[in-house]
């Protein structure tokens, strides 16, 4: 028999690993404006056009790269920021894995040009399928300008499994967003299809938070600031009528790198205590910075995720912060509470940072995941509370029930009556949730919130159809100021969302004009719908079996739908049972759950022995 082993050739070795380091084109922003930030750069330029698939451009005016270097930099394992293991200690930058160039190389067309200062010509290189396919002097500025086309034109399987445009392009912004916020010392801009989104001129961090998330957040920031000799943290939290009913505005960077974490998450949150409406979310961008010693950067390639050495310390660092942010602006009551007592008789605080301690740190525990991929973990499971902030839209409570019952049911057509099932005129609902209702035959029981998202679902699905959806004017035009990356979601949402009924025109600098709502949505919640449905929608953006108009009828049909625990009148529970039975799929939800149970009579009868 002959061996089987072989290895690799490289440029397949370089496909599989590009795949973790590259997933959608907004991975390869975010290292390419990662790697401009190294290089010092003072200007950034992206450039894309259709959501970063057909190409990425990254402009710098940075430090450049010499001939050698330039080719180097393509190979898998080059980079020019760490030499040594312990130099993971004090990183500084915000690459070290030297992987992102082969990698992108690996699953792109890639064009480089750069020069440095003392040059007389810079070098182009070109490289396709891992190899260099031309390398020549060229003429250009000094820095450097990559242009990577066509992202896994090599990989079909990848290029296929990417997700429309206007999900690709929300999650540059949200890659650009987060390298821009905190480097306010840097000009950043991003064109889109020839159409600039960002244009974000050098200041102070407050200006560029301003610039990221609008003008409107002026006057609703407070200032958190505190320095002790473990760490700093600088950065801003938005008053208690700041916060929105979504969890958008919300940035953590540890170190000027973004990082995800319900943990500090949870740690702002509790020191807003009761100041916040139950379904409200603080918005928040703060700087956390430490010993790079301190932290665990390497836990994911894309470096989203952090590991501290003592976590509980960081935790109570952002809480007692936050808190004392909002005291001084007698936002909160400040109480007996002083940050440096708190702070300060933290052990880990108190101890000065020796050499001992350094050597401790590299027989840790933690120091050995430094070199295994997989091995680390999260700081808390993300997905978790993202579902409950999910079921959290569900479960609030309507406050003009009959009203809504009522406007929402499908238009009665009388030649359809006749195919309803006939009740008994009462009906009883129990737990504020289920509704019997008793026929000739035996009952049913009607869940009722499941019922009327079933009702909602077809109405607003034949009103998309239709060619004059049913409108209500607004008495007074509503202006709604979104983020810009919202903005742009809505924008691209706005013929279907239109096509269900609402009136809204886009009014510049992330404005919009809501000027009516379907006819049978209750007045008064525009504002809050729509955002709401913009969080719903970015949940459900990875659905890619649906159309964008039947996303957006699903949120709404859930979003409006009674909740479970509304008292309804017999009125509306006939009403609600009524349209159900019109609709052409009444027994289930669109997402697949019952919307009622049927107990036949003899079935009743054989549970007491009758049959
Ligand atoms: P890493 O950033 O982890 O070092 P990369 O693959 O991203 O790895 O880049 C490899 C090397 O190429 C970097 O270490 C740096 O020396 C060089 N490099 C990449 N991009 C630039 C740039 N825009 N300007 C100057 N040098 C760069
Ligand atoms: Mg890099």
């Amino acid at each position: 028999m002959a061996d089987i082993i072989t290895l690799l050739p490289d440029s397949i070795a370089n496909q599989i690993a590009a795949g973790e380091v590259i997933q959608r084109p907004a991975s390869a922003v975010k290292e390419l404006l990662e790697n401009a930030v190294d290089a010092g750069a003072t200007s950034i330029k992206l450039i894309i056009a259709d959501a970063g698939k057909s190409l990425i451009t990254v402009i710098d005016n940075g430090k450049g790269m010499s001939e050698t270097d330039a080719r180097m930099a393509f190979e898998r394992h080059a980079t020019s920021k760490i030499k040594k293991i312990d130099d993971l200690f004090t990183i500084k930058t915000m690459g070290f894995r030297g992987e992102a160039l082969a990698s992108i190389a690996a699953v792109a067309q890639v064009t480089l040009k750069t020069k440095r200062q003392d040059d007389e010509v810079g070098t182009l290189i070109e490289v396709e399928n891992s190899q260099v396919i031309k390398q020549e002097p060229c003429a250009c500025n000094v820095g450097t300008t990559i242009t990577m086309k066509n992202l896994f034109f090599n990989v079909p399987a990848r290029r296929n499994f990417l997700k429309s445009n206007a999900a690709e392009l929300k999650h540059i912004i949200d890659e650009f967003i987060r390298v821009a916020m905190s480097f306010p010392e840097i000009f950043f801009s991003l064109t889109s299809n020839e159409q600039q989104v960002f244009h974000l001129e050098t200041g102070s961090i407050k200006q560029r938070v301003l610039q990221i998330l609008g003008n409107h957040y002026n006057a609703k920031l407070v200032a958190v600031n505190e320095q002790t000799d473990y760490m700093n943290i600088f950065g801003f939290v938005g008053k208690p009528e700041a916060a929105k009913k979504t969890r958008g505005d919300q940035y953590f960077f540890i170190n000027n790198r973004f990082i995800k974490s319900a943990y500090l998450n949870h740690a702002v949150n509790s020191a807003f205590d009761n100041m916040l409406a139950k379904d409200s979310f603080p918005s928040y961008v703060l700087f956390i910075d430490l010993d790079p010693s301190q932290i665990d950067i390497n836990v994911h390639p894309t470096k989203q995720e952090i590991k501290f050495e003592d976590e509980k310390i960081v935790y109570a660092f952002v809480q007692a912060a936050v808190k004392h942010a909002l005291a001084q602006f007698s936002i909160a009551p400040s109480l007996d509470f002083t940050l440096n007592a708190e702070i300060q008789s933290l052990d880990a605080v108190a101890k000065p940072f020796t050499t001992a301690k350094k050597e401790a740190t590299t027989t840790s525990p933690i120091f050995k995941t430094f070199t295994g991929k997989h091995q680390a973990h999260k700081i808390e499971p993300n997905e978790k509370s993202e579902l409950s902030h999910w079921k959290d839209f569900f479960t609030k409570k309507e406050t003009t029930t009959e009203q809504v019952i009522e406007q929402k049911t499908i238009t009665q057509d009388p030649s359809l009556l006749h195919s309803l099932p006939k009740f008994a005129n009462t009906y009883i609902q129990i737990h504020n949730t289920y509704i019997i209702a008793a026929n000739n035959n035996g009952f049913m029981l009607v869940h009722q919130q499941h019922a009327h998202e079933r009702v909602l679902y077809e109405k607003y699905t034949a009103q998309s159809h239709s060619k004059q959806p049913a409108t209500q004017k607004s008495l007074f035009p509503i202006t709604l100021s979104l983020a810009t990356a919202d903005a742009i979601l809505l924008e691209d949402l706005l013929p279907e969302i239109i096509a269900i009924g609402y009136q809204i025109e886009p009014f510049g600098n992330n404005t919009f004009i809501i000027q009516g709502i379907p006819a049978d949505i209750t007045a008064g919640n525009e504002k809050h719908s729509i955002e709401l449905l913009l969080e719903q929608f970015k949940h459900f953006s990875s659905e890619i079996k649906y159309s964008k108009r039947e996303k957006i009828v699903r949120c709404l049909s859930r979003q409006h739908a009674i909740k479970a625990g509304t008292y309804l009148t017999q009125k509306e529970m006939q009403v609600l049972i009524e349209s159900l039975f019109m609709c052409s799929t009444p027994n289930i939800t669109p997402t697949g759950h019952p919307t009622y149970i049927e107990y036949k009579e003899n079935y009743l009868a054989s549970l007491f022995g009758k049959v």
